[in-house]
């Protein structure tokens, strides 16, 4: 069995030390990879921190890989050695649901199974993320990435990129439509960088006023802050589409208000809290909130191929392993611009 070096959390309240496992063997269909870069989600700290229960230790977060394919199982057609993989946020599915059959694995009718803190399918166990120097990963979840993008960069592609390419097609984004994005982390600045792509008209909506340079450079035309009525007041029913991407609790109504006719708030930030919604501020405009999870397999890979066309990555910091502690407690305070993301050489050496 494949010997793992790793960071885990071993409890909600320790910090993330070294720590080494076992991966499962090759299986016939199975891919193994060398994890070279692998991004860090608020949802790892989330987990890591038992913020949404549920959580299993010892805990090795990580679901933005990138790496290079280092076996096949037998029965392995859409790999080989040598290429380059991506692993998202899932790794298994029961793929005979309708959902799994339609490629919207991740919202499988038993349950996607998480790339970690999830209860392997067969049983074996729990599975373990990509804060690790290899992963093991069925063929039918693994992603193929272009050599032409820069690889740290493209790691976040495989959950800020998916979480939020997903819901801005679902909402029909296109030329001429007026989106807004809340939260300018990691989620929102691809958010951002696909409306822009798709066309629209792209305004950031933050807590913070120092990233108003960085939300122009993305290609927004406006800039609002959140907490400035008067400002917020102006884009009163102004928006198609608003994404909402924070990771702290916050109420819906204030951006609801700000939705136009037939509206949609699409929710992809995951905070403890139960928002507040305010039924008037639904009524008015017919306006709807709309959740999304990640994306399914399918549309992972289009979204891939989508950025290499077009050449979108993440705007990233390369951290090493160790620095992982510190890049939790940055990310906290907001201070990120806009992903941080592992080199896993560091763990290797
Ligand atoms: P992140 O990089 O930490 O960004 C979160 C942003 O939220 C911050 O940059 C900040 O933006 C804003 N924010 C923070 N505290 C706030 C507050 N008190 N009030 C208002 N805004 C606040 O996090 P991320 O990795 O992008 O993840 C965002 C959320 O999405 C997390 O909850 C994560 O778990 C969730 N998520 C969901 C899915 C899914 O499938 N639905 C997938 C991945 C992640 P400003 O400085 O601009 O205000
Ligand atoms: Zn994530
Ligand atoms: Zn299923």
């Amino acid at each position: 069995m494949p010997n793992t070096q790793s960071y885990a959390a071993l409890s909600a309240t320790s910090a993330l030390e070294a720590y080494s496992f076992d991966r499962r063997n090759l299986g016939e269909n199975d891919v193994q990879v060398e994890i070279l870069y692998c991004g860090v989600c608020h949802s790892d700290l989330h987990q890591a921190k038992n913020e949404w229960g549920g959580s299993v230790y010892p805990m090795v977060p990580g679901h933005e890989i990138v790496g290079k394919v280092t076996g096949v199982g037998n029965s392995v057609s859409k790999f080989k050695i040598g290429d380059l993989a991506g692993v998202g946020v899932m790794v298994d599915s029961c793929r005979t649901c309708k959902n799994c059959q339609e490629s919207l694995e991740q919202y499988c009718a038993e349950g996607m199974t998480g790339t970690y803190n999830a209860k392997e399918r067969n049983g074996t166990g729990i599975t373990m993320g990509g804060y690790s120097t290899q992963i093991v990963v069925d063929q039918r979840y693994t992603l193929h990435v272009s050599p032409k993008l820069d690889l740290a960069a493209v790691a976040p592609l495989l959950c800020a990129g998916i979480t939020t390419y997903s819901p801005l097609v679902f909402a029909g984004v296109k030329k001429g439509m007026k989106v807004a994005v809340v939260g300018l982390g990691g989620l929102g600045h691809m958010g951002v960088k696909f409306a822009v792509s798709f066309g629209a008209e792209v305004t950031v909506i933050s807590t913070s006023p120092s990233k108003e340079a960085d939300a122009k450079k993305l290609g927004a035309t406006h800039f609002l802050i959140s907490t400035d009525a008067d400002a917020m007041k102006k884009y009163n029913s102004y928006f198609d589409v608003i994404l909402d991407a924070i990771s702290a609790n916050h109420d819906f109504t204030t951006y609801l208000n700000l939705l136009a006719t037939n509206g949609k708030l699409m929710v992809v930030g995951l905070p403890i809290e139960s928002p507040k919604v305010q039924p008037f501020s639904l009524v008015t405009n017919r306006r709807s909130v709309i959740g999304s999870c990640i994306g399914g397999m399918q549309e992972t890979q289009e979204m891939l191929d989508y950025c290499a066309e077009h050449n979108i990555v993440s705007d990233i910091e390369i951290i090493k392993m160790q620095d992982i502690n510190e890049a939790y407690t940055r990310m906290l305070k907001g201070d990120v611009k806009y992903r941080f993301v592992i080199d896993l050489a560091s763990l290797k050496s």
